[in-house]
């Protein structure tokens, strides 16, 4: 299983979004399995099922705007450092291209 679903998220990360035959075909397992290892992946919240795309997509994290899922294929990164002491890490963000327009928009 932790084969299985190792596979999957490679599989998704190199293409995406895949749909569920195509998975199948690409992990070599069988259906049941397959099917169980996206069960697990998305409750752990490293994959979701992408209706607008038509399939299996994995998620960078949580939107630092709307707190949504946001799937790898549509991921902004912004990256906010606050200038005044280099020491202290700058964060990273992951966000919707539609949500950084709402913050960034006329800048783009
Ligand atoms: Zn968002």
């Amino acid at each position: 299983m932790k084969a299985v679903k190792r596979n999957i998220i490679s599989t998704l990360e190199m293409n995406s979004p895949q749909g569920f035959e195509e998975l199948v075909a690409g992990s070599h397992a069988n259906e049941d399995v397959v099917e169980e290892a996206l069960t697990e992946l998305q409750r752990e919240n490293r994959l979701a099922y992408h209706g607008r795309h038509d399939g299996y997509v994995t998620v960078e994290g949580d939107c630092a705007v709307c707190g949504q899922q946001v799937p790898n294929i549509e991921c902004q990164r912004v990256t906010v450092s606050d200038g005044t002491d280099s020491d202290v890490a700058s964060e990273e963000y992951v966000l919707h291209p539609h949500c950084r327009r709402v913050i960034f928009g006329s800048w783009e």
